[in-house]
This record gives structure tokens, C-alpha cells and sequence, in this order.
């Protein structure tokens, strides 16, 4: 088996995706694993991508995993470790992007890196160490208000020198703009000045592109998942529709919706309007002790040779919150997930389901979870994000997988899905 040249380590699952999506495009063929494998890839690629999820636990977890996941990817022949964190630079005051990244350097022995969370297809943008989202600076944006990781200052080469014992500095849009040979002039001018982590800006995929030749000697690179797009050159390797290439897709069709989002919202009434059979299910009578799995089966099960059939708990907020106020935001949560990753569970394994469409985060960690998959091969982006994937199973068989998180995905996402996939 050919051995793999990048190396990557995400720090939630569905920036996992996100990246090994943004490789597969730009020709390289991607595995991503679900937490560090215990064992060799079960096939072979040029880029693999562990998902952790490591964004806002303790920060010395985050590092302790990350250096298992190094461990793993050195053991693979990785030649160079990407880093992967959020387009919105999530982290607390004490991390992790800053203890991870360090950690990572002293391991690798590298004296310099870059980090850049720009994603222009996605517009982030990062202009003078500024990062913005759409027309604002980061602080300006929702993720001032988010829960765990809320971001007040948009200044980038602040935001991490806080959290870095070694120095940080900046390569402007200007020299990112000269290309190649001034890039890595200041790369000189930076490290014999005592900078070890450099900001990069960039306004657009050219600025990756063009980025992506001064990156070829680093040992390590951090960076959301749009600098992904510059690297595979430098492997000699160019975007072909041969890395997206999975194994023949066949079998019965499902998707499964527990996200309550406002795309999958808008996703499930599409579907349903469209005349395709769908059955709700209600966390209420979950929580009753009533077997809903067992019925939503029997439901499906004569239907699946005609077509796709959706299983949801999708629900309106006011329909969410109510649900919530007699169970408890997270026990409903996990008796919602619970149930969804059953009825995978035997769709797969008893119904001859070997299409499936997860919709939500947390639900698609559940159904990955209770499917035992460890390793999927990255296939064709069916809208911007998502990919379909394909794992092997216990029965030599195969699924094919596509994981949406909640607000990803057009209207028509899950006939779109199936269509890609034929
Ligand atoms: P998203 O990606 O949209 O955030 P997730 O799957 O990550 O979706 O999160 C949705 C959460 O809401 C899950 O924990 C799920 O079990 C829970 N949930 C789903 N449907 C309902 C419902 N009808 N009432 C209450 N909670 C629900």
C-alpha cells in the first residue's frame, strides 16, 4: 500500500470532513478516520485526516491527543501534518489552537509554521491579521455570542500570541500577493527575527494558491480547511475526478434527519412535499419507554425497494423547545440520538440499506458510532462541505455514507444526494 504523504489532524468531525472534502477536490484521494485508528488504513490514500474532537476540552487533552494522532500519522509515513481548526478560529483563552500548535512544532522539531483560518469559498478572508466573516470582522459576527467559544477580537496574531509562548507575527496580503519567492522572504525575515508562528492573510483562492509552493518544506502547517487547496501541488499532484472515486454504490436508500437546523428544517419539508415517504418520530413517546424504533421498521421495510425513505425528528423551535422543557435539553438530545442511531443500526444490518444520508452533528457522530465505522474513503461533494463517503462494514458489503451538519446543503439535498451518487 502506496504510504501517505499529508498527514492531518482535525479538531471536530465535521471540519474533518470539510478538509478531507477540500483535498479530495483539489486530486489527492482522502480517508478520514474517527478518532485515532488502533490499527493501519484499511485502503490506501495520499491524505489521511483524524477527527477529533478536541475544540473546547481541557487544553492538555487537546495536545495529548493531538501527539497520539502525530504518533499514528508518523507510523503511516506522513511527510508533512496539517493541523486543522475552525474558519472562525474557535478557541478559548487558554486554546487549543495555541498549546496544540506547539505542541505539535516541538514534537516535529519545527522552528516555523504558518496559521491561517481563511476560507474564501466559505467567505472568511483574513486581511491584515483581521479575520472577517462576510462583510464583518470576526468580533462583529455571531461568533461573538457563541456558547463555548466566543470570539471578541478579530485580530488573529492577538488572539494567538495569547495563547503561545513562542512569538507570533504576520505575512500581509501584500507579500501573500508577490507569490511564491517573497512569501518565503519573509518566512527568512520572520524566523531570523524569533517569529515561530506566522498569520498569513488571504483574500481569495489565488492568495492559497499562491501561498501553497511556500509551504512545500514545512514540517507542519495549521490552517482552517482553505489552505488545504494549495497543497497537493507540491506532492505533484493536480485535481483530477479520479480522488473522488468510490467503490459502485447499490442497495436500499435512507436518510436519517435528527438535526433540528434551520437548512434541514427547510431539507425535510422539500422532501416530503416532493411525495417521498417519510416518518416523523416524536421524543415524547421515546422517553415513554415505546418501541418507535421497532415501529419506524416495520414502516420502512416494504417501502425500501421502491426509493429513498426519511426518518426525522426534525422539528420547529417552538416544537424543540416544548420537547425540551418536559425532558431536558440534553436528555432529549441523547434519547433522540439514541433512537437514530438504532434504527441505522438495523437499516444497515437487517433492511439491506447500503445508501445513507445523516443529517446533524452530533446525530451523525451517534449513527457513525453505533455503525462501528472507524475509517471512511472521501467521494464527490454533493453540495458545498459534504461529501458522500463510502466505509467498509463487518459484512465485506460496504456502505456508502454522506454526514451533513445541520445548516449545510441546498433545498433539494436529499434527492440531490442519491442522484451524485448514481
Ligand atoms: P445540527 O448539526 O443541526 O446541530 P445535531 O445532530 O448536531 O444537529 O444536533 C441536534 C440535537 O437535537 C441532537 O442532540 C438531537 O438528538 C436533538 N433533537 C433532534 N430532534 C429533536 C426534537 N424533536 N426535540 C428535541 N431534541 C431533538
Amino acid at each position: 500500500m502506496s504510504s501517505v504523504l499529508l498527514g492531518c489532524i482535525a479538531d471536530d468531525f465535521t471540519g474533518a470532513t470539510d478538509l478531507a472534502n477540500n483535498l479530495v477536490r483539489s486530486g489527492m484521494r482522502a480517508v478520514q478516520t474517527i478518532g485515532v485508528p488502533d490499527g493501519p488504513l484499511d485502503r490506501a490514500a495520499e491524505a489521511v485526516v483524524v477527527a477529533l474532537k478536541s475544540r473546547t476540552i481541557p487544553a492538555a487533552e487537546a495536545v495529548q491527543q493531538s501527539l497520539a494522532a502525530l504518533r499514528w500519522l508518523q507510523s503511516q509515513g506522513a511527510r508533512q501534518i496539517y493541523f486543522k481548526y475552525c474558519s472562525t478560529f474557535d478557541s478559548t483563552a487558554q486554546g487549543n489552537i495555541g498549546p496544540v500548535t506547539e505542541a505539535l512544532m516541538e514534537a516535529l522539531r519545527a522552528d516555523f509554521t504558518i496559521a491561517t483560518p481563511a476560507f474564501p469559498d466559505n467567505q472568511r478572508t483574513v486581511f491584515k491579521g483581521y479575520l472577517f466573516v462576510g462583510d464583518v470582522p470576526l468580533n462583529e459576527s455571531g461568533m461573538r455570542n457563541h456558547p463555548l467559544t466566543p470570539m471578541t477580537d478579530a485580530n488573529l496574531v492577538r488572539v494567538l500570541q495569547a495563547q503561545c509562548r513562542r512569538q507570533v507575527g504576520l505575512i500581509d496580503y501584500r507579500t501573500v500577493a508577490a507569490g511564491e519567492a517573497a512569501i518565503a522572504r519573509r518566512i527568512a525575515e520572520l524566523r531570523s527575527g524569533g517569529c515561530a508562528i506566522a498569520v498569513v492573510d488571504a483574500l481569495s483562492n489565488e492568495d492559497l494558491l499562491r501561498l501553497g509552493p511556500a509551504l512545500k518544506d514545512l514540517p507542519l502547517v495549521t490552517a482552517g480547511s482553505g489552505v488545504a487547496i494549495g497543497l497537493p501541488r507540491n506532492f505533484g499532484i493536480e485535481a483530477s475526478a479520479a480522488a473522488a472515486q468510490l467503490p459502485r454504490a447499490g442497495g436500499a436508500q435512507a436518510i436519517l434527519s435528527g438535526s433540528c437546523s434551520e437548512a434541514t428544517n427547510r431539507q425535510v419539508q422539500a422532501f416530503i412535499a416532493a411525495g417521498r415517504p417519510a416518518c416523523a418520530i416524536d421524543p415524547l413517546r421515546i422517553a415513554q419507554a415505546q418501541d418507535v424504533a421497532a415501529e419506524v421498521l416495520a414502516w420502512a421495510e416494504p417501502l425500501l425497494a421502491r426509493g429513498p425513505v426519511l426518518v426525522y425528528s426534525t422539528a420547529q423551535p417552538q416544537a424543540v423547545k416544548a420537547v425540551q422543557e418536559q425532558l431536558g435539553v440534553e436528555q432529549a438530545g441523547a434519547l433522540v440520538e439514541r433512537c437514530l442511531a438504532e434504527i441505522a443500526r438495523a437499516l444497515v444490518e437487517r433492511l439491506g440499506v447500503r445508501q445513507l444520508v445523516v443529517a446533524g452533528g452530533e446525530t451523525s457522530g451517534a449513527c457513525v458510532q453505533a455503525l462501528g465505522i472507524a475509517q471512511m474513503q472521501i467521494g464527490p461533494q454533493i453540495d458545498p462541505g459534504v461529501p458522500w463517503c463510502h466505509a467498509a462494514t463487518g459484512n465485506g458489503t460496504g456502505l456508502h455514507l454522506a454526514l451533513k451538519s445541520g445548516n449545510f446543503g441546498a433545498q433539494g439535498f436529499f434527492t440531490k444526494a442519491f442522484a451524485v451518487l448514481q
